[in-house]
């Protein structure tokens, strides 16, 4: 047999069963030795019966998993009162005899038969009549064929669309076998080999029927340096291809250039932190190559990213280019407009808007240094060759498709990309290595901490009082966000009607007669603007939103906001909301509401109240919920890694180096499969090229 042969091609498997595996995306036997165990449970401690009581420990949390072997002494099916039926099985090895009971396993009676060797795998259990087993694994004993769902490390196989785990297991020891071919890996041993990992042919028998859990781990480290790889590779392509591009003349700024920087940079209302300033040092560097830069910016909410891009900008115009930076929604691309048109005289430079709503002609569009603008840009007709420098505002909010037409329409100009997700160092490099990376880890000075508290449900009513006070007394404004409905990162119609429903009881119970306004995503986009104007202007008290939904502009005078079942949302997208206030002179809160009193929960949203470092947050979240959760990477599918994982470091520099001596001395093109997943992966990737 060979892993390129159709899933059809397994031994003795009825229809049903290969059917049932094709729906899970198992098309060839090489997609089914792909299909890892999700866990393996340990019952390779065989005990005599009469043994089994040293083995009993009621207090143990995890109980101690054992096997015993024996002959059956009799099977028989017992009726009990309601009903029921029981297997039971008297079972002898020399030592002892145990009595073992199974609840409603009929046919069990037509595979274990009186006289049979037959070894078991469960928990020790003790009533009146003794020590006995919890049978959770069974297995005939047949001569000296090999065990595999007893009395070893038993692979568990997630049970899906009807397949058990046992019939996985039968399957995929019959079948490893079979392959006549050494099983290779998508990065080719040799280069494994380099870094002390094991053969790939062994690690995929042994991921599925370890020997040892050392054997086990190092398969999990061999695999899983093959997933990392084909993301460093991924990353080091694109990267490649970005430097041989050398589209663009590399930006000279002269004297006369650098003194006006200087003036423009003197002549803002505050000084650039130094964390701005190295991230300005970067672009600058950036402008001057002869390729295009690809470059994220990642920075808290509010650590001041615009004012780096019109930095950007603005030495882009000097060089005489022009600028273009898109933003996810109208209501910032508008912000952005108003506040650098502020920050530069207008000889400066010249600045067009660009939204669904608000176009500027073609003409303004041809003379404007920046063009700063929503999707709305890539419909345009605007079409220009000196286009020098494309900033990507939020960039995580875009679809993939979307950035992919925005490049197009502007060339393959230098590319910076904003975003406050703090996504952690260890999956940036992982997952966006082709990206250059700056981090403005520093707030404006004055700005305070927002003070942060876990609110349980005894403690709301309280709460709700608390704020209508300040609301009073000191003219607060608030946010409240509604709970997520489904685990989306995009708003959907119950996450409307979950906002209905909470804006229509609030607005009639605790804050009756209070100003109380309601945003959503279905909202016309001129009646968001009127409520964001209102809530802008203080007429709106109250601002009960989406989970979701983008508020997009400053409310210097918003200083609380209120997160309902906080436990839905991940700490770093949780930080993010809470960035909503916290923007002006006054003192501000954020109170995370919770109805649940588990202690994992809890603990982690008090982790949450006391860290505002949204990294560290990020990485909490990675390390306690796996990749999957970090805000922005929840739909790509490809990047979840599933034996490895983006917190093992040295795996992955391994894979990385793997992944360079790769590219220096072997072709793409000889590795077909290797080639696939590369190109699979580049369509599905989160990335900004
Ligand atoms: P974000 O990183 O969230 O995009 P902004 O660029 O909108 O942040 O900046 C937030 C606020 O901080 C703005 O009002 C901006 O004018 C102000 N700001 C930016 N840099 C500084 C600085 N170095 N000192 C003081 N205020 C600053
Ligand atoms: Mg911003």
């Amino acid at each position: 047999m060979h892993l390129s042969d159709k899933i059809e091609a397994l031994p003795k498997t009825s229809a049903i069963t290969t059917s049932r595996l094709k729906s899970l995306q198992i098309e060839t036997i090489e997609d089914f030795i792909n299909y890892f165990p999700s866990r393996y449970v340990d019952y390779s401690t065989i005990v005599a019966i009469s043994n089994l009581k040293h083995y009993f420990n009621p207090a143990d949390d995890e109980l101690k998993k054992v096997s015993v072997k024996g002959t059956v002494v009799s099977i028989k099916n017992e009726y009990t009162r309601r009903g029921f039926r029981l297997q039971k099985a008297v079972i002898s090895d020399g030592s002892g005899e145990i009595e073992v009971v199974w609840f409603n396993q009929q046919y069990l009676l037509s595979i274990i038969h009186t006289g049979d060797m037959l070894a078991l795998s469960g928990t020790v259990k003790f009533d009146r009549m003794g020590y006995s087993i919890n049978p959770l694994e069974y297995e005939v004993i047949a001569g000296s064929k090999q065990l595999i769902h007893t009395c070893t490390i038993v692979p568990i196989y997630s049970e899906k669309v009807g397949l058990s785990s046992r019939t996985i297991r039968e399957k995929m020891f019959s079948v490893l076998p079979m392959i006549e071919e050494k099983i290779s890996a998508l990065c080719p041993d040799k280069l494994a080999k380099k870094h002390n990992l094991i053969q790939a042919d062994e690690a995929y028998r042994s991921i599925h029927f370890p020997m040892s859990f050392e054997k086990l781990e190092s398969s999990r480290k061999r695999l899983g340096f093959d997933e990392l790889f084909v993301l460093h590779l991924n990353s080091q392509i694109i990267r490649q291809r970005w430097q041989s591009a050398h589209v663009i003349e590399g930006f000279s700024f002269d004297e006369k250039d650098k003194a006006q920087i200087k003036k423009f940079t003197a002549s803002l209302p505050f000084t650039l932190t130094g964390a701005q300033q190295r991230a300005v040092d970067d672009i600058f560097s950036d402008l001057a190559k002869t390729y295009p830069a690809n470059r994220l910016l990642q920075g808290d909410v509010g650590s001041g990213k615009t004012i780096v891009g019109a930095l950007g900008a603005y030495a882009t115009k000097l060089a005489g280019f022009k600028t273009l930076l898109m933003a996810p929604t109208e209501i910032l691309a508008f912000q952005h407009y108003e506040s650098i048109r502020k920050l530069f005289k207008k000889e400066d430079i010249s600045i067009a808007l660009y939204t669904g709503s608000q176009k500027a002609s073609a003409s303004e569009l041809e003379k404007a240094d920046m063009i700063i603008g929503t999707h709305a840009l890539i419909g345009s007709k605007f079409k220009s060759d000196r286009v020098g420098l494309v900033i990507i505002d939020e960039q995580h909010k875009f679809g993939v498709a979307q950035r992919m037409e925005f490049k197009g329409k502007a060339g393959m100009p230098h590319h910076l990309s904003m975003t406050a997700t703090p996504i952690p160092r260890t999956v940036t490099l992982t997952l966006y290595g082709e990206l250059d990376i700056s981090i403005i880890d520093e707030f404006p000075p004055g700005r305070t901490l927002i003070k942060s508290h876990v609110v349980p449900l005894a403690k709301r009513e309280a709460c709700y009082e608390w704020i209508v006070t300040q609301i009073k007394q000191e003219k607060s404004q608030v946010f409240l966000v509604c709970p997520l409905i489904d685990e989306s990162e995009s708003e959907t119609l119950k996450d409307v009607k979950a906002a209905k429903f909470e804006f229509e009881k609030l607005s009639k119970g605790p804050f009756k007669g209070l100003s109380v306004g309601l945003l959503h995503g279905r909202l016309k986009s001129k009646e968001k603007e009127s409520i964001m104007n209102d809530f802008s202007a203080g007429k709106i008290d109250i601002l009960i939103s989406t989970p979701v939904v983008e508020v997009g502009v400053d409310i210097p005078n918003a200083t609380i906001i209120v997160i309902e079942a906080a436990e839905r949302f991940g700490l770093a997208q949780l930080h993010q909301l809470r960035g909503r206030v916290g923007r002006g002179e006054k003192k501000s809160y954020c109170y995370v509401f919770t109805e649940k009193v588990d202690d994992t929960i809890l603990k982690r949203l008090q982790f949450f109240t006391k860290t505002s470092d949204g990294f560290a947050l990020a990485e909490f979240d990675l390390k306690s919920r796996g990749s999957g959760d970090i805000f922005g990477l929840k739909q790509h599918g490809l990047s979840r890694l599933r034996l490895a994982s983006y917190t093992d470091f040295e795996l992955s520099k391994k894979a990385r180096d793997a992944a360079s001596s790769f590219l220096k001395t072997d072709v793409l093109e000889k590795y077909p499969r290797l080639y696939n997943k590369i190109t699979e992966f580049e369509n599905e990737k989160v990335s900004n090229d």
